[in-house]
């Protein structure tokens, strides 16, 4: 174990002059100093305070089976005594990246059914952008090379996957979007519905991907890729019109659907995965965090019988990772799936904590700051606003409100997100009722103290 005896401030003054953190701000972490979490079980973390704090949300939405699962451990150490590392490029394979992706192919929906793995969500979605190009070349078109996404979608951090996502703020920086990439407004009908009706709204939204594939050519079309229910955007729940629309156009159009689960996949909306919950029938799917439960870096894209045959036909695909299928990951992933399974935990977060988590959450509704409270099974999301009747924004800059709240759960001993003015959660879907109760009275606490 690495060793913690050194004092918080310390490990801080280390960590402030040493550390790059990601999607930090590296002056106010440098003067207040980082939360140091030493350790973890369930679904509580430790501080190097001896602090324990309820998380929210499963670390970055990944660790869905909870903390301390001592058979991944075990997973991770038989496979690294066995075979540490072997790759899978040119003609060899082994057990453990044969055996995930038959789980695998018999988890995902339909004819998804062959599975090219990844080292993260991002470079998940840096294969899919390639893949369905080199698709659509095999077919005999290749100038289908255009991609449409939505804006404030995520897709990852690399320049791929940021440019497919649709963060302004990252684009910013470095001169993205990459060439041959599109977007369109997202679903999001409590910030943008306007006097709409959330299904008129739904349809509004879903038809700018019609407008815009006649915009760009549909024989210039790749493929549109979405969250089902966009995660890092703010847990934005589409309404009911939307998917369906959705799946009519990319059908109409004959241009790819990929379905991005990083976050939805493995029980988070109360199915296997979100494709399910949200009834679409995705040509490709992204995945990572709860694939192995965060324990253990991992990404698959997962493909249809038809792309994989065509794949197949062509020359070969000029791509891959290092640590694409790496073997210690694909056993921890064995090995947490099967616990998902055999324990009943996804069916369990389906059928009876998301309905408990539901009902609680929204009955933070009644609080002042509180507008809508959003769920799909195990992710959630209430908008902070001054005026619920208006759906009004707060006069303080976006996102001052909704990061006080955060910083008022993080000194009550809870993590959850704010994007902007929203606070979100995605709690282990291990979380139990008592803990679920926890979990309200805090953010019921915290808001009381933001408001
Ligand atoms: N796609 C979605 C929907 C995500 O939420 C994320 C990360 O949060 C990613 C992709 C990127 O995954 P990673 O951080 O593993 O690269």
């Amino acid at each position: 174990m690495i060793d913690n005896h050194l004092p918080t401030g310390e490990l801080q003054a280390l960590d402030a002059a040493h550390h790059m953190h990601p999607f930090t701000e590296g002056a106010a972490l440098a003067k207040k100093g980082a939360r140091i979490i030493t350790s973890a079980k369930g679904v509580w973390l430790t501080d190097s305070e001896g602090e324990e704090i309820l998380d929210a949300m499963a670390g970055l939405w990944c660790v869905n089976i909870g903390y301390g699962r001592d058979e991944l451990v075990d997973a991770a150490a038989r496979q690294m005594k066995q075979l540490p590392f072997y790759n899978t490029f040119f003609q060899t394979s082994h057990v453990p990246a044969i055996m995930l992706a038959k789980r695998l192919a018999e988890l995902a929906p339909g004819a998804l059914n062959h599975v090219f793995f990844n080292g993260s969500g991002s470079d998940s979605n840096d294969t899919n952008l390639r893949l369905v190009r080199h698709y659509w070349a095999a077919k005999g078109q290749p100038e289908r090379k255009v991609v449409i996404s939505r804006w404030n979608g995520y897709h990852g951090s690399t320049m791929g996957a940021a440019s497919l996502g649709g963060m302004k703020g990252m684009h910013a920086q470095g001169g993205l979007p990459i060439p041959d990439i599109a977007h369109i407004d997202q679903p999001d009908w409590w910030s943008e519905g306007g006097d709409m009706t959330p299904d008129e709204f739904g349809l509004e939204r879903a038809r700018q991907l019609e407008s815009k594939i006649e915009e760009i050519g549909a024989d210039k079309v790749a493929a549109f890729i979405a969250e089902p229910v966009q995660g890092a955007g703010g847990v934005i729940v589409p309404p009911e019109s939307y998917w369906p629309e959705i799946q009519r156009i990319t059908q109409k159009y004959g241009i790819l659907l990929i379905a991005d689960e990083v976050i939805t996949g493995f029980g988070r909306t109360g199915n296997w995965f979100g494709s399910q919950t949200m009834s679409i029938t995705p040509d490709i799917m992204t995945c990572a965090k709860g694939i192995t439960s965060g324990y253990i870096p991992l990404g698959a894209s997962i493909v249809s019988t038809e792309i994989f045959d065509t794949l197949n036909a062509a020359e070969e695909f000029a791509h891959g990772y290092t640590y694409s299928g790496h073997p210690v990951a694909c056993a921890v992933a064995l090995e947490n799936l099967r616990i998902l399974e055999e324990e009943g935990i996804v069916e369990r977060a389906g059928k009876e904590t998301a309905p408990y988590l539901k009902e609680k959450w929204q009955s933070l509704a009644d609080h002042p700051l509180v507008g809508e409270a959003k769920i799909v099974g195990m992710m959630g999301s209430i908008a902070l606003t001054p005026n619920k009747a208006t759906r009004a924004k707060f006069a303080a800059p976006a996102g001052t409100v909704g990061y006080i709240c955060r910083e008022r759960c993080f000194a009550n001993n809870l993590v959850m997100r704010h994007v902007g003015d929203r606070m979100i959660i995605s709690p282990p879907l291990v979380i139990s009722k008592d803990e679920i109760d926890t979990l309200i009275a805090r953010a019921r606490l915290s808001l009381d103290e933001t408001y």
